[in-house]
């Protein structure tokens, strides 16, 4: 059965070390305890689009480049648990997997080192395959976590293809101007938004603002996500809030992965956009209700169960 959602993009495996303190340069932090969790952005999106697609929506195919490596094989085994497609998962002869060492301390204050490694050979000959095979895509979802020329690249071939391409420009960082027209939907949050339009995003009117600065620059529907208060919804048809579900949060770890697998999905599912957005923002809710990153992405069954 053909995929009509193809998520573009990064996996990693995060070391975190949670610790009374982070260390110091030179220091030596003892009495840590070690957990280690599939991560990349990518990869989130992807395992949530999977746990939320329905048959309408059909399987997800995962476009990514992993090490030859015991963190490449259980992110690839990872990925086959949840159902996702890995025919255009490579496997890379001479980089290492992705990897990001997490240190956080009593107070939840963090520091992230990434390695991409082979996320950071996502080539466009791979790219350009997936979209060749998977014609009958009609969403494609892509982060900035793997090289922007090729990110670039496959927004520029995924809209000559016809499909509607949702970029979710994270983590912020400028991306060619000259791309935004052939987007379908952006989906930043408040600091990303901030670095694309130079507005500083804290409220619905600031969001609007950015909305209308992404609208100039070519981009049809904005969705800018605002945490607890939901997302910003803006397209020719309207513009207003979605709110999320009164939650409470017990980790935001991928809180915007999870809303951008769901909107994908969603939008696959022919949702109308303001439809696709709630649904999003319901199925977040969930995630942040839930500790992880991969793992606190809901099912589709617990989505459908809350109210409206
Ligand atoms: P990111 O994780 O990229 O920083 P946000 O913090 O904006 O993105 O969160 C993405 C989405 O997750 C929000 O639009 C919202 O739907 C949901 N969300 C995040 N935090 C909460 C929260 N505390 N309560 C309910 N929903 C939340």
């Amino acid at each position: 059965m053909a995929s009509s959602v193809c998520v573009i993009g990064s996996s990693n495996t995060d070391m975190v070390i949670k610790a009374d303190k982070l260390p110091a340069p030179g220091e030596t932090v003892i009495g840590g305890t070690f957990l280690m969790n599939p991560g990349g952005k990518g990869a989130n999106q992807a395992v949530a689009a999977a746990r939320l697609s329905t048959p309408l929506a059909g399987p997800i195919t995962f476009v990514a480049n992993v090490g030859n490596d015991v963190f490449g094989r259980q992110a690839r085994q990872q990925f086959e648990r949840e159902g996702i497609r890995t025919d255009f998962v490579t496997t890379d002869a001479d980089e290492p997997s992705g990897v990001a060492l997490i240190g956080v301390d009593s107070r939840g204050e963090n520091s992230i080192m990434v390695a991409s490694g082979a996320n950071a050979r996502l080539g466009q000959a791979q790219v350009a395959a997936a979209l060749s095979a998977e014609n009958e895509a009609t969403v494609i979802l892509i982060q900035l976590e793997t090289p922007l020329a090729v990110v670039e690249y496959a927004i520029r071939q995924s809209h000559e293809r016809g499909m509607r391409v949702v970029l979710n420009p994270a983590p912020a960082q400028p991306i060619d101007p000259a791309v935004l027209p052939f987007l379908h939907v952006i989906s930043p949050n408040e600091t990303e938004a901030e670095l694309l339009t130079g507005i500083r995003v804290i409220d619905e009117a600031t969001a609007r603002e950015a909305a209308q600065w992404l609208h100039r620059a070519g981009v049809p529907n904005v969705v800018i996500t605002l945490g607890a208060r939901g997302a910003y919804l803006s397209s020719a048809d309207g513009a207003g809030m979605v709110a999320a579900p009164p939650v409470t949060a017990v980790d935001t770890t991928a809180a915007g992965d999870c809303f951008n697998g769901a909107l994908a999905v969603a939008l696959a599912e022919n949702q109308p956009l303001p439809d696709a957005v709630a649904f999003a923002c319901k199925a977040a809710s969930i995630a942040v209700t839930q500790m992880g990153a991969q793992a606190s992405m809901p099912h589709r069954r617990q989505v459908d169960s809350l109210p409206l």
